[in-house]
């Protein structure tokens, strides 16, 4: 008898569906064929001179040390990397962050992982605390809800219903922004988390600092109704890559209860090499003990998976800070000039303001997107996208999220693709 995963495949299965689609390029590859693949959002500009400059410095420090400079760390990362990325968000975003309310994570995803299960953790997980079957008055419904706001980056769901909570989807506007009458409706006694994420994947929006602070109006009266606020996870591990006229706004200016997360994966290129932040708003954890309590679960979270993010990284960080990056134009030409092939082919979108990906409704005369895909994988150059039901379920049947995160040479030939099938 052999075990059994079978009860594992419908929840690992959700948010595999992006890394499904990279490895049938893998497929398509092995048969000789030659996909066009505007699937995955794998950051292709590389990181500036001031990247190598530091880590070839490290590298020699680390080589002529004479203590063992690879070696276990706090988990919440290394004291001066925690002070100068704390000092320079704190002018970034206008926040008074201390090192204490910053930790150094594995990428982004660390990040987002730890604080979700640290905000959604709860005593009545564990079997023999509470619950017990039969007990009167033991059966009421405790379940945490975190709402998202859709179409979502599908791991989000993954990593609340880890945790055993609700996630609860609430729709952006036809436009993509926040719709803000129907997240205030969402909010009620079991709401802990709103996850928030400008630059958005994968619509592109970035939300204005109006939009933002009209939110944190709204979160602070179902705060004072409800007497317990909502906590947003604001994921922005695009926030530098934005285009044109368009300005990164941080809602943890505006509402104390938010805990911010970013990456150097996008900004600097860097996504293979697992280097990322977060950063509590000091007010969010009220008072000191409260505060350590807080630092505390959040660091036995990160020890938990990845026990700290990788030190070599964290000392080219600790020379350059986390103000270099990539030039986001790179990533607009490509967006605009995936824009320019799908408008006259039926397309319907709105420009991405930043990040990688152009979310856009299939042309109309194609029924559904199965028909779509069908005609997209056939040849000899089948174009790989990511369907629109994986960031939020039917209501995106007819979208498709095209990454423009790719040499410009791949976009010219999904042009040329896309205009010989849809001729
Ligand atoms: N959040 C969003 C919206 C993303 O698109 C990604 C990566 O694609 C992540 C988080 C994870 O980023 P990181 O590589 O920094 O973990």
């Amino acid at each position: 008898m052999n075990v059994d995963f079978e009860h594992l495949r419908e929840f690992y299965a959700r948010g595999a569906s992006v890394r499904e689609i990279f490895n049938l390029g893998v497929r398509y590859r092995a048969e000789g064929r030659k996909p066009i693949d505007l699937s995955i959002g794998n950051p292709d500009v590389k990181p500036p001179p001031a990247y190598y400059r530091a880590l070839r410095e490290v590298v020699k420090e680390c080589e002529h040390s004479s203590e063992n400079l690879h070696r276990y760390m706090p988990n919440a990362g290394f004291p001066e990397v925690r002070r100068r990325v704390a000092a320079e968000l704190a002018v970034e975003l206008d926040v008074p962050f201390e090192p204490r309310h910053v930790m150094i994570t594995a990428g982004a995803a660390n990040a987002l992982d730890i604080v979700i299960a640290t905000l959604l953790w709860r005593r009545e997980q564990e079997p023999g605390v509470a619950g017990k079957a039969g007990e009167a008055g033991e059966q009421r419904d405790t379940t945490p809800e975190a709402l998202l706001v859709a179409p979502y980056f599908p791991e989000y769901e993954t990593l609340i219903r880890g945790q055993h909570a609700r996630c609860r989807a609430v729709a952006a506007t036809a436009d993509y922004r926040l719709d803000l009458e129907a997240i205030e409706a969402a909010i009620g006694p079991a709401t802990r988390l709103l996850v928030l994420n400008s630059p958005n994947n994968p619509t592109g929006a970035v939300y204005t600092a109006e939009e933002l602070s009209a939110l944190a109006d709204l979160l602070i009266r179902k705060r004072d109704e409800l007497g317990t606020a909502v906590v947003v996870l604001e994921d922005s591990p695009y926030h530098r890559i934005v285009f044109g006229e368009h300005q990164f706004a941080p809602m943890v200016k505006h509402y104390p209860y938010t805990v911010f997360v970013s990456s150097l994966s996008k900004s600097l290129g860097l996504a293979g090499e697992r280097i990322g932040y977060l950063a509590a708003h000091p007010q969010l954890a009220a008072g000191e003990e409260s505060s350590a309590v807080f630092s505390a679960a959040l660091s036995a979270a990160l020890r938990m998976r990845v026990v700290n993010a990788p030190a070599l990284q964290q000392r080219v960080l600790a020379r350059i800070g986390i103000g270099p990056h990539v030039d986001p134009r790179e990533y607009e030409r490509r967006a605009v000039a995936l824009g320019q092939i799908l408008a006259p082919l039926g397309f319907r979108f709105a420009y991405p303001q930043g990040g990688f990906y152009l979310f856009a409704e299939i042309p109309e005369r194609f029924q559904d997107e199965n028909e779509f895909r069908a005609v997209m994988h056939a040849g000899e150059d089948p174009l790989l996208y990511v369907p629109g039901t994986v960031f939020g379920g039917e209501a995106y049947r007819r979208s498709v999220r095209l990454s423009a995160c790719v040499p410009e040479a791949e976009i010219q030939r999904a042009g040329a693709k896309l205009s010989s099938a849809l001729a």
